[in-house]
């Protein structure tokens, strides 16, 4: 019988590269490697990932693991097992569960990645005791979920928390992934960013444009320009937020992705737009937090989920 103290093999699926660590039992990353795709098909996805857990697993490179947690980037059936679909590929209904635990000869839990990414922000993050809250995560994509009265709420058909899909920008919004105009993704994620910026005049680094990182840089530097766009995420941010607000009432809703690091220079705008749009004497004590994740969410993500074996 292993101990809870054991670690535990995370692996991160991710569109376009794998991640899989040892986490040890208090979420600190032991070990980490990341690996490229070969091709997106399934049977390709499956070897790398197998390949991946096989390195970690070989003797003299750690501790020996005594379950394996995994993020599913897209939709997942965590009672099966089942990946159902992703977002990077036309991958669909793999038992993905089954097929590490036969191959692994350990138990797997899976379940979509920004599940898991709110699942240890409650054991590791900003919200350790925190029984309402909803965690928005904005890189590439967007992707929310909802944790609920101590446990991650799915919804009838599993997509809750979807909150990429809410509709910011009534007048000439982008057009989303999904199909629609406007949606929180299309206006606030990282490519819906640089392109507001250029189409504003703002400028291109060595012939393509900014990305948000560098965007920030420029806002810190006192770019104005750069400054306005990071406003006008606040604005996107808070107007999202302030939906989710207004139905859910948690106590905490938390920031995470790679806009996280630009946090302070879209708060005040997103602060002021959740006050506008929010039942006031229901949200008055909500705070809106940067993930207390750091730099490998996604990977203590998975783990927290192998860490709970037992403990749905
Ligand atoms: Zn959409």
């Amino acid at each position: 019988m292993r101990s809870i103290s054991d670690p535990v093999l995370a692996i991160d699926i991710g569109g376009s590269k794998l991640s899989t660590g040892l986490v040890a039992a208090d979420g600190t990353v032991l070990k980490k490697e990341i690996a490229a795709w070969d091709a997106l098909d399934a049977d390709s996805v499956m070897r790398t990932i197998l390949a991946a857990a096989r390195r970690m697993l070989e003797p003299g490179s750690g501790p020996t693991p005594a379950a394996v947690g995994v993020n599913i980037p897209g939709l997942a059936d965590p009672e099966r097992g089942i990946w159902i679909e992703a977002v990077f590929s036309g991958i669909r209904n793999v038992p993905i569960g089954t097929l590490l635990s036969e191959a692994l000869g350990l138990p797997v839990r899976i379940d979509n990645d920004v599940n898991n990414c709110a699942l240890a922000e409650s054991r590791f993050g900003a919200c350790r005791g925190t029984a309402d809250f909803v965690w928005l995560t904005v890189s590439n994509g967007c992707g929310g979920a909802v944790f609920l009265d101590g446990h991650v709420y799915r919804g009838a058909f599993g997509s809750a928390g979807e909150f990429g899909h809410i509709r910011v920008e009534d007048e000439g919004g982008y057009r989303c992934g999904c199909g629609n105009d406007g949606c929180l993704e299309a206006q606030a994620a990282g490519p819906g960013l640089a392109r507001r910026y250029r189409e504003a005049g703002g400028a291109r680094t060595d012939g393509r444009d900014a990305t948000a990182r560098e965007i920030a840089e420029r806002a810190r530097n006192g770019e104005r320009l750069a400054l306005e766009v990071y406003g006008r995420e606040g604005y996107y941010l808070g107007k999202a937020l302030a939906a989710v607000l207004n139905v859910l009432n948690p106590a905490k809703a938390v920031v995470g992705g790679g806009i996280s690091a630009a946090f302070d220079l879209f708060e005040p705008e997103m602060v002021r737009t959740i006050e506008r749009m929010t039942y006031r004497e229901a949200s008055r004590r909500v705070s809106v937090e940067k993930t207390g994740l750091g730099y490998d969410a996604a990977l203590v993500g998975a783990a927290t989920l192998a860490l709970m074996r037992g403990n749905p």
